[in-house]
């Protein structure tokens, strides 16, 4: 039983908790080429959040792990067989009902610890920030925590290296390696949206066959234990510095 999993708690300990952060991971369920499980998301946005969990409340920090939102914003992957799609105005009212659950139980931080590129929730955080006043609500996605160059060779955007690399170290059984594609994908062509300030939503299948965008082919679990070990360590960082930061004292 570990203490900052609610799921693996009883009444009678969280009712006696004191928890000063709450932590809500958020996954997809979707194609991840043709050797990653659609539970991809999910399983790594729980194992970030648990391990991280774990360091930050041996440091001391109050951190209590909801169960993960297995539903990202698949608009894009409309026509990938069984990619579950929940949009974004759904994925407000979800955020809304957890928020709202938090705040009468006097548990004013949320950190809504993000697995996949297509949810956004700073418009929400806004949203939401006008309704919940005494809340301090923040999002983070673990992929950009730390640079992925000192640890991979290929640049991973959807189940290339990075991602094949840590679900062959946190369950292996679940990947078939020997039959992923090579994750080639298409750019757009408008020179804007290459240089990044300008954005369009990528329709995924005519821009890759396999689903995935990076080449997973040199990912191993040496590299993903690595990568997921640093990711862990600065992620819960983030955890401490957000359960021990007065909200009245945020900035500086
Ligand atoms: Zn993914």
């Amino acid at each position: 039983m570990r203490p900052y999993i609610l799921a693996e708690n009883n009444w009678k300990t969280v009712k006696d908790s004191a928890y000063s952060v709450a932590v809500l991971p958020w996954g997809a369920t979707e194609a991840h080429n043709y050797h990653l499980p659609y539970g991809t998301d999910i399983l790594e946005a729980e194992s970030v959040a648990a391990e991280a969990a774990k360091i930050a409340w041996e440091q001391g920090a109050k951190v209590i792990v909801l169960p993960v939102i297995p539903f990202g914003v698949n608009t894009g992957q409309f026509d990938v067989k069984l990619d579950m799609n929940m949009n974004p105005s759904t994925q407000l009212a979800v955020l809304r009902d957890v928020v709202e659950v938090l705040d009468r139980h006097g548990i004013h931080k949320l950190i809504i610890l993000n697995s996949h590129g297509g949810n956004d929730f700073k418009t929400m955080i806004r949203e939401l920030g006008l309704k919940f006043p005494n809340a301090f609500l923040c999002s983070c996605n673990w992929y950009q925590a730390i640079e992925q160059k000192a640890y991979f060779e290929n640049k991973d955007d959807h189940a290339g290296e990075m991602e094949t690399s840590v679900i062959l170290h946190l369950r292996p059984d679940l990947v078939s390696l020997s039959q992923a594609g090579d994750g080639a994908a298409k750019k757009f062509k408008i020179k804007a949206i290459q240089e990044g300030w300008a954005w369009a939503e990528r329709k995924w299948t005519q821009v890759t066959k396999d689903t995935g965008v990076g080449d997973p082919r040199k990912a191993s679990a040496e590299k993903g234990e690595k990568y997921f070990k640093a990711v862990t360590q600065k992620v819960a960082q983030f955890f401490v510095e957000v359960a021990t930061t007065r909200k009245d004292e945020l900035y500086a």
